[in-house]
């Protein structure tokens, strides 16, 4: 059977855990698994590893994965905890001459604004990284030979995408899931998607609307992300969760079919 593995780089909401400054009981624990780096993750498949979003803490993220080559990036959405870790490529650039992105327009758009230095085309500062610009689009596009669905759901006022590969599907940052996807989301092995908190959020799902849209798409195992230390501590959030629902922790490393 062939497989894809999904490593979760960074499971934190945007401050990360433990938030700088705060005394707060989960930012001073000392389980592992309460330090929660910017949320962003790693699939890697035959020979080929694409990250999923690059945050602040990209850099530390790919050394704790030792991950010696990245072949892309596909991107959620333009905020900064998924996307300010951008000029950290460069290792991966240097080695190929070239690093493909992947991203809706409206987020391209942004990364050409804020990033002007590495999606600029001429002019170049010798040394800064070039990205080759690959704009998702509604329907599924080719990944090095895997065929990648892109989902749209909403975060706040903007949309994110999310991915479908195989077995697996992957959202980060949505407040819902629209009715029309969720035929797409039949028969996953692995769901990952964000649960922030216990209170509602107006951009974020919570612990128990994250719960109820889990259940509702019934994949065989679903994993929590993007976690606030508002949540509580790991263990103790993991007991009350019902079975086959997991809050997932940085380095947690898990696995999907792929169509043969
Ligand atoms: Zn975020």
């Amino acid at each position: 059977m062939r497989q894809i593995t999904l490593r979760f780089l960074g499971t934190g909401t945007s401050q990360g855990i433990p938030v700088l400054g705060s005394d707060h009981p989960v930012c001073m624990s000392l389980d592992p698994r309460d330090k929660r780096q910017r949320t962003s993750a790693l699939i890697r498949w035959d020979d080929c590893a694409v990250g999923i979003d690059c945050g602040p803490d990209f850099r530390n993220q790919m050394l704790a994965a030792g991950q010696k080559k990245l072949d892309a990036l596909l991107f959620t959405h333009e905020h900064a905890d998924h996307t300010a870790g951008l000029d950290d490529i460069r290792p991966y650039y240097f080695q190929k001459g070239y690093f493909p992105i992947y991203a809706a327009t409206r987020v391209i758009d942004s990364l050409k604004e804020r990033f002007a230095y590495i999606l600029q085309e001429e002019n170049k500062y010798p040394g800064a990284p070039s990205v080759q610009i690959n704009e998702i689009e509604a329907s599924s596009f080719d990944l090095f030979g895997l065929a990648v669905t892109p989902l749209n759901a909403p975060h706040g006022p903007i949309e994110v995408t999310g991915f479908r590969v195989g077995g697996l599907a992957y959202f980060t940052d949505v407040k819902s899931m629209p009715e029309q996807h969720l035929d797409q989301l039949k028969g996953l092995d692995i769901l990952v998607i964000n649960a922030l908190r216990h209170e509602p959020h107006h951009a974020h799902l919570s612990l128990s609307e994250a719960v109820a849209l889990a259940q509702e798409i019934g994949a065989k195992k679903t994993y929590f992300t993007h976690i606030s230390h508002h949540l509580g501590f790991h263990e103790a959030v993991q007991k009350t969760l019902p079975a086959g629902i997991f809050l997932a922790y940085d380095g947690l490393e898990v696995e999907a079919t792929l169509p043969i």
